[in-house]
């Protein structure tokens, strides 16, 4: 581009793209194909701007901001990257932040921009470069300092154990372990609870020990047990998550665990993607979600599940929010299912957004911490649906449909559980919002 085109301002560089833009596929034969490693790093190259993506991404949908979704978000770094445009730190941070990095872009975009790695290197380049968010700071020397993005003290993180005799005991087992004798046999099930259910989610590390209890697991806390990393790594600060990658693996590792269960997807996501390919894809022990193990334990033990608190007759109607790091992130679309279908006294509905189609939850990427105002929305909009919920009853003899709309909305992960309850609560919807630990809780195994 001249020099006199050079354009300062990102919103010149970012246009609303054709009028068909979203509605025709764009022509692999306009496209060139990048070199290995333009393809893995630099991906965004290839982006046609056609506006696919453009209609599932949630922010975009509620900013009506052109730099807010991927193709916009493209069409900057590589201006950026052609320097038609300068750097500016003030005027970056909110097109590189106002994203939940959901990944519902990366499933739909037609010539295969991987745009989750994209974003995360734009990420790391432009904090690199000094443009970081204020609160972004904060959390990050809250991590390494106290373990724990919330300022909290490291030794609090087990203070849930008190009103819990569950986790209390499994806390007690790890002691003993750690001063137990080369030859004892370690216990083979640890429990990684993540910062946020253990400070401020106390109900769902509760409801977890407890439910793996219930299935007759006899598990051990990690005393040690840090940050798993997860927002470093969203935000552009991996080599300061590797500091917590390296001890947190080094800490299970040593506790002879072999199979490691997470009630959290962030953390669940973060081992299987980041602490995997850090360890060579040997980490030396199993990873499994909450929703996985339970489902494997029934199916060893050959158990039924029973809801206590309805029947088969008056089922609870529930319907399951796929969290963006359990599916899109590890593919984990089927067991939640699963699971939820072998209760009796449950019965399960789809939204018309599920799968590797879901909708965040809106607190993915940072938005949350940083733009509670878009995780508000993007949150309602999830709440909404669940009421738009509908299926086909075949309910007497004359075979009358009824509608029904879900009276809960499951999750599996501490931050949907979280947005999506705070949004429901304002807006004094009729839908509950509840973790998945918290349904297994009422639930009878036998
Ligand atoms: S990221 Fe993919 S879907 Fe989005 S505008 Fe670019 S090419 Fe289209
Ligand atoms: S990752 Fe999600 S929020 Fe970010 S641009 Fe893609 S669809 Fe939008």
């Amino acid at each position: 581009m001249s020099e006199g085109k050079e354009k300062e301002d990102l919103k010149n560089v970012v246009t609303t793209g054709p009028p068909v833009a979203g509605l025709v596929s764009p022509s692999r034969d306009n496209l060139r194909e990048p070199s290995d490693e333009f393809k893995n790093k630099h991906s965004y190259e290839r982006c046609t701007h056609c506006g696919y993506c453009r209609h599932v991404c949630k922010v975009y949908n509620t900013s009506w901001s052109e730099s807010d979704y991927a193709g916009g978000r493209n069409r900057i770094i590589k201006a950026l990257d052609r320097g038609d445009i300068k750097f500016k730190k003030d005027d970056i941070i909110p097109p590189v932040f106002r994203c939940m990095l959901c990944g519902n872009c990366k499933v739909v975009c037609p010539v295969g921009v991987d745009t989750l790695s994209v974003f995360q290197n734009f990420r790391k380049e432009v904090v690199k470069r000094g443009a970081m968010p204020e609160k972004l700071k904060m959390m990050k020397s809250s991590i390494m300092e106290n373990n724990n993005p919330f300022l909290e003290k490291h030794v609090d993180r087990f203070n849930w154990c008190d009103s819990c005799e569950e986790g209390a005991k499994a806390y007690e087992r790890a002691k003993q372990r750690i001063t137990a004798k080369e030859e004892e046999t370690p216990y083979s099930v640890g429990y990684f609870m993540g910062c946020t259910s253990s400070y401020r989610n106390k109900e769902l590390v509760s409801a977890t020990s407890q439910v793996l209890d219930k299935l007759g697991v006899e598990f051990v806390l990690f005393p040690e047990e840090k940050c798993c990393g997860s927002v470093l790594f969203r935000t552009g600060l991996e080599e300061d998550a590797n500091k917590l990658v390296k001890s947190n693996t080094e800490m299970i590792r040593k506790s002879g665990v072999k199979e490691v269960v997470f009630s959290c997807s962030g953390c669940f996501s973060t081992f299987n993607l980041e602490y995997s390919r850090i360890a060579d894809y040997n980490l030396g022990f199993d990873l499994y979600h909450l929703t996985q193990y339970a489902l494997k334990i029934v199916k060893e033990k050959n158990l039924k599940i029973r809801y206590t608190k309805r029947s088969k007759e008056d089922p609870l109607l529930i319907t399951y929010h796929d969290p963006c790091h359990l599916g899109r992130y590890c593919g984990v679309y089927e067991e939640p299912r699963e699971l939820i279908r072998m209760i009796e006294g449950v019965k399960l509905f789809e939204m018309k957004h599920n799968k590797d189609m879901a909708w965040c939850c809106g607190a993915g990427g940072g938005v949350k911490a940083l733009y509670g105002d878009i995780a508000a929305e993007v949150g309602r909009d999830r709440i909404t649906e669940t009421r738009a919920c509908m299926v086909r009853i075949r309910e007497d003899r004359l075979k009358e449909a009824l509608e029904t709309p879900a009276e809960v909305l499951v999750s599996s992960c501490v931050f949907c559980k979280n947005n999506l309850f705070q949004v429901a609560n304002e807006d004094n919807s009729p839908i509950k919002v509840m973790d998945i630990s918290q349904l297994l809780l009422d639930c009878e195994f036998y």
